[in-house]
């Protein structure tokens, strides 16, 4: 029997993508980057199912692709053209909340529930998940747990390693391990869950994980102001977390291009001040306290802010309708930044205080490479995620020799300059296709050696994500 005839068997037909067309949505980025050809998509129902697939897979020597919402930014989701066309496993149809225990602060999830819809089951539970990113209406809670999403909500609750309690993962070689614990507190030996949080996929499919949760903020408030420069925006944020400690709950900062690229490219987005201005911050405090106490303290500190002129302009959110808009402007950002032309994102982290320099220094690097290549930027200030963008046009793209080389250069260049900082080259989005070769740069030998070592006891076939996170020795 063959491979595609076995994996019929036992998920039936119409769980089985073979045709290019049913297959075109697994093997084609989020952004149209990056194409490769799979075996066939399954789409099992149960972690039962998805074991079998793996040991079909082991039985026929067939590598083994998971994929949930395929959102990543780095490539990691999609085959590779190199790589021997793999079975992508899609967990689209694994999307039951199993269980929630508000007393205990948790819940159990099906890996493939999409990030939007954990976050509203935890809302009518009166509890709150804190992960938030753009992409979070397809993103499923599988690929964040596997790339370890960082997004906005980080500055106050952490990314989405210090929201997992437990998890349900199928391991290369078919087994099924149980670790969906829902503790705080379990000192038994290594914490296995790490190693499949942030592994992408090349240690285990991830079937199910349990979440930590939190008291639901019942009430808001936000302004958008426009800081002088972006040291300025640190030493507000300084002001923020002295008056307003963990009420503090985003800190988002864009440059002035970076906001003209979202008002140019999604519709119905408005520049949320009256006159333009160079640099731009959203700021978000959220509480169970009464909302007037969080609007005092923002009308506080910003009154603070610009009596030291340290901001020129600010409008405060002073509607549920407001606060939505202002938050639309910034989760449209990749969106827009797809359609502007080849935007090669970056995703340094470096210590909050560096990032100021960090743009300066980035920016020249970058002009010494290409002059005048246009740039923006967006972070996630609070916890000094620097997504810094350099942009060929299309046309431009097009015509370079050798795009890939092109595009490493400049990624590179940036990254240096992140890793003097005391930086990393991937925050949040992870290393995937996009960053393999920084690895190489960038991690040491002892990490890299402890990496493989791992790798290799659980996948010594290499048979889960080829060619993604480790590179060749
Ligand atoms: P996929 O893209 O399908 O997969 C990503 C990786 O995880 C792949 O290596 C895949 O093999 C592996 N994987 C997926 N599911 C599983 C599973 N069940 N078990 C094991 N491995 C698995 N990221 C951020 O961190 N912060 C942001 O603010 C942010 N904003 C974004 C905004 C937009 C508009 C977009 C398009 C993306 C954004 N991203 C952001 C990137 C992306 O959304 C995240 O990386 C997300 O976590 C990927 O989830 P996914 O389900 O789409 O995973």
């Amino acid at each position: 029997m063959k491979l595609i005839e076995a994996l019929i068997q036992l998920l039936g037909p119409d769980a089985v993508l073979q045709t290019e067309a049913d297959m075109a949505g697994f093997t084609e980025d989020w952004r149209g980057r990056y194409r490769g050809v799979a075996a066939c998509v399954v789409l099992p129902s149960s972690t039962e199912q998805v074991a079998a697939v793996v040991s079909v897979c082991v039985q026929y020597g067939t590598a083994v692709l998971p994929q949930g919402g395929n959102t990543s930014l780095c490539g990691g989701a999609v085959p590779d053209e190199a790589q021997a066309p793999p079975v992508i496993v899609s967990l689209n149809r694994m999307r039951k909340v199993r269980s929630i225990d508000a007393a205990n602060n948790s819940m159990v999830v099906d890996a493939g529930c999409v990030l939007a819809a954990v976050q509203q089951a935890a809302v009518e539970a009166r509890r709150f998940y804190p992960v938030s990113l753009g992409a979070e209406g397809s993103c499923q809670i599988g690929g964040t747990i596997a790339t370890n999403a960082g997004g906005t909500g980080v500055l106050r609750w952490g990314g989405t390693r210090e929201n997992v309690l437990g998890l349900e993962v199928v391991l290369p070689d078919g087994t099924i391990w149980d670790g969906l614990y829902a503790l705080r507190k379990n000192n038994t030996g290594i914490d296995l869950k790490h190693l499949f949080i942030g592994a992408e996929g090349t240690t285990g499919i991830i079937t199910a994980a349990t979440l930590k949760l939190h008291p639901l903020p019942t009430s808001h408030a936000m302004a958008w102001f426009a800081p002088t420069d972006p040291q300025a925006a640190v030493e507000v944020l300084g002001l923020f977390q002295a008056r307003c400690g963990s009420q503090l709950s985003a800190y988002e900062m864009m440059d002035a291009r970076q906001l003209n690229l979202v008002l140019a490219h999604v519709a119905g987005r408005r520049d949320p001040l009256a006159s333009p201005h160079p640099w731009h911050v959203l700021v978000e405090l959220a509480d169970t306290a009464d909302a007037a106490t969080l609007d005092q303290a923002l009308q506080d500190v910003l009154e603070l802010a610009s009596e030291r002129g340290l901001l020129s302009d600010a409008v405060l959110a002073s509607t549920e309708a407001q606060r939505a808009a202002l938050w639309e402007v910034r989760h449209s950002v990749s969106e827009a930044n797809k359609k502007a032309g080849m935007g090669l994102t970056t995703d340094c982290a470096v210590p909050v205080s560096a990032v100021p320099t960090f743009i300066t220094q980035a920016t020249e690097a970058v002009r010494a490479l290409v002059p005048d290549m246009p740039v923006a930027v967006v972070a996630h200030l609070g916890d000094g995620n620097a997504h810094f963008i350099p942009f060929y046009s299309f046309e431009q793209w097009k015509a370079l020799p050798d795009q890939e080389a092109a595009a490493q250069a400049v990624r590179h260049a940036v990254n240096e300059i992140a890793h003097v900082l005391g930086g990393t080259f991937s925050a949040e989005h992870g290393v995937g296709r996009t960053q393999l070769a920084e690895m190489r740069s960038y991690k040491s030998a002892v990490e890299l050696r402890l990496m493989r070592t791992i790798k290799q006891a659980l996948d010594p076939e290499h048979r889960f994500n080829p060619g993604r996170l480790l590179p060749s020795e």
